[in-house]
């Protein structure tokens, strides 16, 4: 009789919600779809019959233009999901020692863990932010073959300062992959210099500041034999015709992005200074968010989480903490007025 292997056997499919809710700030997608006319022509153009690009060529190019960097160290992935996934199985080998901080994306932990990797997720301060002498010092304690960890965040929304990452990285020989998701909320990127570490991938995504979440396009930005090795390893064609057409389409419109990003930041800060003064009345604390969403630990989590859902408006809840994605300007003036009366 066949039987799974053990590492998969109690595993069960994610479920990120299920049932439809009237305003979604469960996932901290962005609230601004580019406009359909930015891309439509670039989908006409796409010959179904053929296999995408393997290279992504246009698209790593459109990505690398509207950061300032060279297509050279761009990598394609099919989400940035699809690259942690990648380089789990493929830069780590059985048994290798994997740092992750927590907490942190759960993602990391799950894919270092189907690698049947040994995990050690160290605790961060009682604050939630990353103490990086602890980091160094662990690292320089074992040897680990791979950090992972967002900057800034998610969970808990905050950052660490570049001066601090930068480090981290030179203090070990371990790789470090550093996932800078939010990182177009905040401004201590290191997309800049990847190259120039032997040991950093940087992971970015259009999920996020974008707003092309349902396209599944993530990059990874490292220097030369790192992105070689990425490109030998992954799937030929992981990032399908249509993705590829439309983000290198929306990408090159940068002053539609860099103005749909102020919309964004105005709606976190908003969300923020309102959640803000209810959980100050309540003594509960909530710090400055460095990305496109609060995280913040009321009395009761479980009873603002179902008031809210019985209201129609579904946001994350993680233990004992809740975390909600900044809305449009209506969705957060009918999130506020519901949670002032459930926290
Ligand atoms: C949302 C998110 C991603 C993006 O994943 P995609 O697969 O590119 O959609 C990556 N890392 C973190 C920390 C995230 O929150």
């Amino acid at each position: 009789m066949y039987s799974l292997p053990e590492k998969i056997e109690n595993l069960v499919p994610y479920e990120p919600c299920s049932g439809e809710y009237r305003i979604r700030l469960d996932a901290n997608e962005s609230f601004l779809p580019p406009d359909f006319s930015l891309y439509s022509d670039a989908l006409k153009s796409v010959s179904l019959n053929r296999y995408p690009d393997s290279t992504a060529e246009k698209l790593c190019e459109s990505f690398a233009k509207f950061y300032g960097i060279d297509a050279r160290f761009v990598t394609a992935s099919n989400g940035s999901d699809e690259m942690l996934f990648i380089l789990a199985n493929c830069f780590l080998s059985r048994g290798d020692k994997v740092l992750t901080l927590s907490p942190d994306f759960s993602m990391y932990d799950f894919y270092a863990s189907l690698a049947e990797c040994n995990l050690y997720s160290m605790p961060k301060r009682e604050d939630m932010s990353i103490d990086a002498d602890a980091v160094i010092k662990e690292l320089n304690s074992s040897n680990y073959r791979m950090l992972i960890f967002s900057n800034p965040c998610n969970p808990t929304s905050l950052g660490l300062a570049r001066e601090d990452v930068r480090r981290i990285i030179n203090s070990t020989d371990a790789l470090v992959v550093l996932d800078e998701a939010y990182m177009d909320f905040w401004d201590e990127s290191l997309i800049e210099e990847a190259q120039n570490y032997d040991n950093l991938i940087i992971l970015r995504t259009c999920s996020k500041m974008m707003g092309m979440a349902a396209l599944r396009v993530g990059f990874a930005i490292a220097n030369d034999k790192i992105t070689a090795a990425i490109r030998s390893v992954k799937s030929p064609y992981n990032v399908n015709s249509l993705s590829q057409a439309a983000a290198a389409a929306v990408l090159t419109h940068g002053d539609m992005l860099r103005s749909n990003l102020k919309k964004i930041i105005s709606s976190r800060d908003w969300l923020y200074e309102n959640m803000k003064e209810i959980c100050e009345n309540k003594g509960i604390s909530l710090s400055k968010p460095a990305t496109n969403f609060i995280f913040f630990k009321p009395k009761n989590a479980a009873n603002v989480f179902d008031g809210l859902k019985a209201k129609g408006i579904l946001i994350r809840k993680m233990g004992d903490y809740l975390r909600i994605t900044a809305g449009s300007p209506e969705e957060n003036k009918e999130l506020i007025a519901a949670a002032a009366l459930l926290l």
